[in-house]
């Protein structure tokens, strides 16, 4: 029974859909996370909920048509949605920023699929991706926070969210951390959303300037700050600007003694912090975040909640969305009878330029992949990083740890001449990836022995 259950979830496949305000991304996944495909589209503006059915509709349909995967090859959808959902009833109670309000979407998409359809609040489906596969996997509870246009975050344990007694846990964007503080959208005053979220981030700098100061930003966006990207943000730290700096800090404090009360709460294991703004900014605001939860005075709490940073980016929402899915028809991937690890090939011999790995050899650098294929190191892209292929840095470590490996091995050449920077030590402690250098003769029995989910970087010279 339990071998033929095994079977059917190792040929299970998902379709893991986040519908985010101004795109969609439509993924077709495996029961082991492989994320074998990667649609994305505008989400139509303005649109109606006909027009946004129809668009997650195409997504997929794109989706499928790239791999060659039929309706009828699909196990189960999930659907992340920016909004309060029922999941019960495959309903949308409300999406403030988009019109499917009240809408049946789980047996709309159901007729059409013709397999069970789970819907969740998209920020719960980042961290329900980030516990099964990323910076939070293996832990047994946890909290995924977001900082983006608002402040999102889902709850994690053992491997089931925590909705709440009405699906709207998790909503830390409207704890209230400055009572009579500025107005937040969603009514009230004070909310950690309408101090720290890029909305409000954006929202003092352009009365920083109102008030005549000046910032690089006026330069970067030629006098249009009506938009404030966190590209443009974290340039205008990296120049030193004054005021953003300013601005920088009093968000990235709210946050930390947001992150404060939440350890307090709920004591999670790890707390992810993710989202646009994190993600393009963590070198500014994690320092400070960190600082405020080390400074906690209270005896044994301190030790608890570490912060991480999201290891899925974007993918972590899909990912949660066929995890949800692939829950609904009971093959939850949390489950060990269902988990399921990618195949990977084995790496056979290694002589002085060259490797065998699987049936092929190759004669260049290569990186073996989470989802176990081989490609080619981009090794003319590092030397002009660093006028040397023998470091291996965030920007590389970025495209080997796509779709988060739990161990990445290195494989430092044959005089064990390849190292990472510190940045991309960093990078890997950040997001609980464990790091294995071996030298390359040697690295075809630790990698071979690895049961885990994995990655490779393998240097073939010296
Ligand atoms: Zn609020």
């Amino acid at each position: 029974m339990d071998s033929k259950a095994k079977r059917s979830a190792s040929e299970a496949i998902y379709l893991g859909i986040d519908v985010g305000g101004t795109k969609i991304q439509a993924s077709l996944i495996t029961q082991g996370g492989v994320v074998l495909s990667r649609h994305r589209c505008p989400t139509p503006r303005d649109g109606g909920a006909e027009d946004i059915l129809k668009a997650i509709i195409a997504a997929a349909d794109e989706t499928m048509e790239e791999e060659s995967v039929g309706r009828d090859q699909l196990t189960a959808v999930g659907i992340a949605i920016p909004g309060v959902v029922d999941p019960e009833r495959g309903f949308v109670v409300v999406t403030p920023n988009m019109g499917l309000t009240g809408i049946s979407v789980g047996s709309q998409l159901e007729e059409y699929f013709g397999v069970p359809v789970a819907l969740g609040n998209d920020c719960n489906l980042g961290a329900l991706g980030e516990s099964w596969l990323g910076s939070a996997r293996g832990t047994s509870s946890s909290i995924a926070i977001l900082v983006g246009t608002g402040v999102g975050s889902g709850i994690v344990r053992k491997g089931k969210l925590w909705t709440g007694a009405r699906e709207s846990a998790g909503e830390i964007g409207h704890i209230v951390m400055q009572i009579g503080g500025p107005q937040c959208g969603c009514g009230n005053y004070g909310c950690l959303e309408a101090l720290a979220s890029r909305t409000a981030i954006e929202r003092d700098i352009r009365q920083g300037v109102e008030a005549g100061r000046t910032t690089i930003l006026s330069e970067l966006l030629e006098g249009d700050l009506s938009l404030i990207r966190s590209s443009s943000l974290c340039r205008a730290l990296e120049a030193n600007d004054e005021l953003v700096t300013e601005v920088m800090q009093g968000a990235s404090e709210v946050l930390g003694y947001g992150f404060l009360t939440v350890r307090h709460l709920i004591d999670p294991e790890v707390i992810v912090l993710g989202g646009g703004v994190a993600e393009a900014c963590s070198g500014f605001m994690l320092p400070i975040i960190e600082r405020i939860l080390d400074s906690d005075r209270l005896t044994g709490a301190r030790e608890g909640g570490h912060v991480v940073l999201s290891a899925l980016g974007d993918d972590a929402v899909v990912l949660g969305a066929a995890a949800l899915a692939a829950t609904k028809a009971g093959l939850s991937p949390f489950d060990p009878k269902y988990s399921v690890c990618p195949k990977y090939p084995q790496i056979g011999d290694t002589s002085f330029g060259t490797i065998s790995i699987g049936k092929k050899t190759h004669e260049v650098d290569v990186l073996i992949r989470v989802d176990g294929k081989v490609k080619k190191r981009k090794k003319a892209a590092v030397k002009e990083r660093h006028g040397t292929s023998h470091v291996v840095d965030v920007q590389e470590l970025e495209r080997v740890c796509r779709c988060g490996p739990e161990v990445v091995f290195i494989g430092s050449g044959h005089q064990g001449q390849m190292a990472l920077n510190a940045e991309a030590e960093l990078f890997l402690r950040q997001r609980r990836i464990r790091l294995e250098v071996a030298p390359t003769p040697k690295l075809a029995e630790v990698y071979n022995a690895c049961t885990g989910r994995k990655a490779a970087l393998i240097h073939v010279t010296c």
